[in-house]
């Protein structure tokens, strides 16, 4: 009977294996048809300064597919990696982004900053930092006003040579993140070496921010994380901000961007730029005008 039940897992497992892979090829013949569907979406999250400023946006991907529904860029994200598509994908994206953005700044009382995730492929494909320049001469957005982000593991293993295209966008004025900082290797001596300007702190210290003690070892590793960015003339953005004890914290330890579902979840265009309008107004107000009813 043991033998019996142990070739039936045998079965059960192999079924659900090919279950998986046929899921997998039907989802990426989808995402080929995806651009040209017009199926994929930017959203904006809000991303803020302490005082409560409006600092810029990330941009973000979604796919909405008309059978499958939303597809989360965790599973849609890989496949586009794993079948190259991320390289038309990404770019669609970047160019998207920059485009909305650029009306977006001649509305805005304020520069704001746009932040665009950077695949590994689009970073390792040669005329990466040139299609970045065409799209920023395209749609007319300030390099200022764009920061790309990259991962940890993207830029440690990298050679001299290899970076050469992250330093002329810097040299423009294109900003650099590592995004999820603090989960990858961390040898520290990269933050040295790379043209980077931001350090985005991985959601996972923000959420270990839960007690009122400022001495715990989270919060000692995030007030150590911002010291050591301080130190360098690095901006930190802390991610994944939930809470209001979180934001206090975060103050307290001297971050200086915040991003999270506390202050905004990301927007559709539309919803976003109400957002832009609403802060707007509310910065016109801080300027010197009064507010119409009090
Ligand atoms: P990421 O770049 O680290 O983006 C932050 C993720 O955290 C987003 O998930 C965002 O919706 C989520 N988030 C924001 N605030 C909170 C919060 O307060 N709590 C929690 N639990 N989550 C929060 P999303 O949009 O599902 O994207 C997941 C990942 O997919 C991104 O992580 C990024 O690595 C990748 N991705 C998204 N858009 C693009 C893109 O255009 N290109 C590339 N290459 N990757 C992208
Ligand atoms: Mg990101
Ligand atoms: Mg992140
Ligand atoms: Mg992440």
């Amino acid at each position: 009977r043991a033998k019996e039940r142990g070739g039936n897992r045998i079965e059960c497992f192999t079924t659900t294996l090919n279950e998986v892979s046929l899921e997998r090829q039907e989802l990426e013949s989808c995402l080929r048809e995806a651009l040209q569907n017009d199926e994929l979406q930017m959203y904006y999250q809000p991303q803020f300064f302490m005082d409560g400023r409006l600092a810029g946006a990330e941009a973000l991907l979604r796919w909405n597919h008309p059978l499958l529904g939303t597809v989360p860029p965790m599973k849609f994200i890989p496949l586009a990696e794993e079948s190259r598509l991320i390289l038309p994908i990404g770019e669609w994206a970047l160019r998207e982004a920059c485009g909305q953005m650029a009306k977006w700044q001649a509305i805005s009382p304020t520069p704001l900053l746009l932040a665009v995730n950077v695949s590994v492929l689009q970073f390792a494909n040669g005329d990466w930092d040139a299609c970045v320049a065409k799209a920023l001469a395209d749609t007319g957005l300030d390099p200022k006003c764009l920061e790309l982000e990259l991962t940890e593991s993207m830029v440690m293993r990298q050679d001299h040579e290899d970076l050469v295209p992250l330093h002329r966008l810097r040299e423009i004025g294109t900003r650099i993140a590592i995004d999820d900082f603090g989960t990858g290797y961390s040898s520290l001596s990269y933050l040295q070496r790379l043209p980077i300007t931001t350090l985005k702190l991985d959601q996972s210290f923000t959420a270990a921010l839960q007690s009122e003690d400022p001495q715990t070892s989270s919060e000692n590793i995030v007030r150590a994380v911002i010291q050591l960015a301080h130190s360098l003339h690095l901006t930190v953005v802390a991610e994944g901000v939930e809470t209001e004890g979180q934001r206090d914290m975060l103050e307290l330890l001297g971050c200086d961007c915040l991003q999270g579902f506390l202050l905004g979840r990301p927007l559709p265009a539309d919803a976003f730029e109400a957002l832009l309008e609403f802060m707007s107004t509310k910065q016109f107000l801080k300027k010197g005008g009064r507010a119409p009813e009090e």
